[in-house]
């Protein structure tokens, strides 16, 4: 095998959605955007439909044709960039549920797909995507008459519980949807952490059930091993990769990994990430490359076959910031040219 392999645990996916539809007394759904987070959308959604979710979530219509062929025709997959040019026909087809978010949107819906279900994206604050609160008292009455199935919005600041806009944004959306009859959503993983006062009908987790942070306790679902392609000894005084950016300081022995920035190993990672031999920590050594990395595995007693990345001594929210990044973007960005190994589901 000559590329890494992402082993992506599906039992621990699933654990991760109990768990955290465990904390609520309302429906959990399952945001499924990009690919599942970079996991592979068909499989996590298949994965938490047999967990016991019937709501998917996903960034755009196209995203939501291959969630459909994985969950089949009894689920809800509702769309967050709502009703664009050109999606009828993915919309009706597929069945579709886009959440509309703004009068532009309503219009194309309600004249392009009359009968179809629809949900309404309300902005409370973070000016991202939805309906501004005058925009949706001008046309509310008109478009609950029309039988919305989810009125929602989105926390700017849920990963820091203690910052003010999150009950800012509470108390707007509240305002904004109280006693309409509609069923209402707020929270994604962090939202759902927040308490029982965000959770509304619906919560629409995403990074929990992938292991990432903010929700602290979840399960580890993603390891990363990659194939040392070539072992050699270096003497004290030569150096590693572009730039000689790395001077061996003793008698060092170098292994070459085969993956780098085009795999989702950010450039950032130079010099900055440990690999790991079973549980010996091994240090990433000089630039990392498009397609390669340096690891320093002078102090193991045998020579690795390969090295580990991601996995139990290294979760991908460490990574990340080793990167400066977070663990969303060190997810999304994890490569194809990985051999996907799945556990469990
Ligand atoms: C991505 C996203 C989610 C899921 O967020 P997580 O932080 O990954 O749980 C929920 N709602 C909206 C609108 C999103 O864009």
């Amino acid at each position: 095998m000559s590329t890494g392999t992402l082993t992506i645990d599906l039992d621990a996916i699933a654990a991760n959605w109990a768990a955290l539809d465990a904390r609520t007394a309302v429906e959990t759904a399952a945001v499924v955007k990009a690919n599942g987070y970079g996991l592979g959308a068909g499989r996590v959604a298949a994965t938490l439909k047999g967990a016991g979710a019937r709501s998917f979530f996903v960034a755009m219509a196209e995203e939501g044709a291959a969630v459909r062929a994985a969950v089949g025709p009894d689920a809800d997959i509702c769309i967050f960039s709502g009703h664009m040019q050109g999606d009828a026909d993915l919309l009706r087809e597929e069945g579709l549920i886009p959440m509309l978010n703004s009068l532009d949107q309503v219009t194309r819906h309600l004249e392009t797909l009359p009968e179809h279900p629809f949900g309404v994206q309300l902005d409370t604050g973070m000016n991202r995507l939805g309906m501004e609160w005058a925009d949706w008292a001008a046309v509310a009455e008109d478009v609950l008459a029309q039988n919305p199935v989810l009125l929602m919005s989105h926390l700017a600041c849920a990963d820091e519980p203690d910052h003010p806009m999150n009950a800012y944004q509470l108390d707007v959306f509240t305002q904004m949807t109280e006693g309409l009859g509609v069923p209402r959503s707020l929270a994604a993983t962090g939202g759902l952490l927040l308490g029982p006062e965000y959770h509304f009908d619906l919560t629409r987790p995403g990074i929990g059930l992938y292991g990432g942070l903010p929700y602290a306790q979840a399960r580890a679902a993603v390891r990363l091993d990659l194939p040392v392609v070539q072992l050699r000894d270096l003497v004290a005084g030569e150096v590693v990769g572009y730039g000689n950016a790395w001077q061996a300081q003793r008698p060092s022995r170098i292994a070459t990994v085969a993956a780098g920035y085009a795999d989702g190993l950010m450039r950032a990672l130079s010099d900055r990430v440990t690999f790991w031999a079973e549980d010996r920590p091994c240090p990433a050594v000089g630039r990392v490359s498009m397609d390669l990395i340096c690891v320093d595995v002078t102090d193991l007693a045998e020579d690795p076959d390969h090295l580990t990345l991601i996995g139990r001594h290294q979760r991908v929210d460490r990574l990340a910031e080793a990167a400066g990044t977070i663990g969303y973007e060190m997810l999304t960005s994890l490569g194809h040219r990985y051999a996907r190994r799945y556990l469990g589901g």
